[in-house]
């Protein structure tokens, strides 16, 4: 059995809010919400970072367009759309995930 935390949520071992879903990506809200809307969305199938998905841009491109997707779905036009890659760059969980932000004013540059 897998022990990553998002797999285990692909396969539903670990339950999440679903907020889309389809054979390829799963849409889920983040269990420590950090703006009114926050969204992950994650490839199904397990790929450790943004380094190691450069064989699959479709798959980026589809999880990039239907964030956009979502986010106007929840009314929500005006958003963010982050992956951090890396340790250095704040990725805490090894499955590759964008974090969809929107509902408030957000800063730049990030801390
Ligand atoms: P990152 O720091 O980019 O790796 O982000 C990992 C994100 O996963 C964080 O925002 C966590 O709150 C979120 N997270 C971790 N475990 C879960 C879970 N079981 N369900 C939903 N979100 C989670
Ligand atoms: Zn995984």
């Amino acid at each position: 059995m897998s022990e990553c935390v998002f797999c285990k949520i692909v396969a539903g071992e670990i339950p999440s809010r679903k907020v889309f879903e389809n054979e390829r990506i799963l849409a889920f809200d983040d269990i420590n919400p950090q703006a009114p809307t926050h969204i992950l969305l994650i490839p199904k199938k397990h790929i450790e970072s943004l380094n190691d998905a450069a064989s699959d841009p479709a798959l980026l491109g589809e999880i990039v367009s239907r964030s956009a997707a979502i986010a106007g779905e929840r009314g929500v036009p005006e958003f963010r759309l982050v992956t951090n890659t890396g340790r250095q760059a704040g990725q805490i969980v090894f499955h590759l995930h964008f974090h969809l932000l929107g509902g408030r004013r957000m800063g730049w540059p990030p801390g």
